[in-house]
Parts: structure tokens; sequence; C-alpha cells
């Protein structure tokens, strides 16, 4: 059920930057996904189907990006990508370390359509 509350406020923030450029209609969502988040795609799209019917963002397509987690050391401070199962950090072997990115998902950008008539262009792929 966490994938329902977070799609939910990205349609949210998808409405209201639509709104506030006067667009007719969202017709993409760009979002980024850290490695370690534990929102799954699928169940993003599929309540995504769900929550925006009825909105001005109804239809849009969902494009997912995943981006490696980042994490430092708090004993060397040395930047590493944490995975293979290890959460050692590579330069002290510490294992006190701290999340930089990787554990959550935000909008990038989103795709708008200012008038109506713009949309049999968009269709024409
Ligand atoms: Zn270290």
């Amino acid at each position: 059920m966490h994938e329902l509350s977070v799609t939910q406020s990205l349609l949210e923030i998808a409405l209201r930057h639509a709104r506030e450029a006067g667009a007719q209609r969202v017709t993409d969502l760009y979002l980024v996904i850290g490695d370690w988040s534990s929102i799954v795609d699928d169940s993003v799209q599929f309540y995504w189907d769900l929550v925006a019917q009825g909105t001005e963002a109804e239809g849009a397509r969902l494009h997912f990006e995943r981006i490696p987690a980042r994490a430092i050391c708090t004993d060397c401070q040395r930047e590493f990508a944490p995975g293979g199962g290890s959460l050692l950090c590579p330069g002290c072997g510490g294992s006190r370390l701290r999340l930089l990115a990787g554990d959550q998902l935000h909008l990038e950008s989103i795709g708008i359509e200012p008038v109506p008539q713009a949309r049999a262009h968009a269709e024409s792929e």
C-alpha cells in the first residue's frame, strides 16, 4: 500500500504544476527512483491508472529512471555506492554509513499540453 500514497502525492504535484502552467492535460511524468527504495514500478503504474482517472492527468505515461544508491562513511567520510549485499565502507571497513541518495522517489519533470488541439499531434507516434 506504500505505492498508493506515493502515487496520490505524485498526482497532486503533477496537477498543481499543470494548473500553474495553464495546461489542459498532463501527458508524461518522469520519475527518478533510488535503487534502495521499496517502490515497485508496476505498482505505481497500477495505482496511477486508478487515481488519475477523471483528472487532467488521466492517461499520462509514467517514465521510470533508476539511480544508484550513494552512501557516505561517517568514520572516514568516504563516499561509495553500497551494493552487492555489503554495507561496509570500502575505505576503512566501517559499518557506520549515512545514505545520501537512492532511497526515495521524486518527480523529475512532467510533460503537459498547453492547448487541447495539440493532442492529435502527440498521439501520432
Ligand atoms: Zn570508512
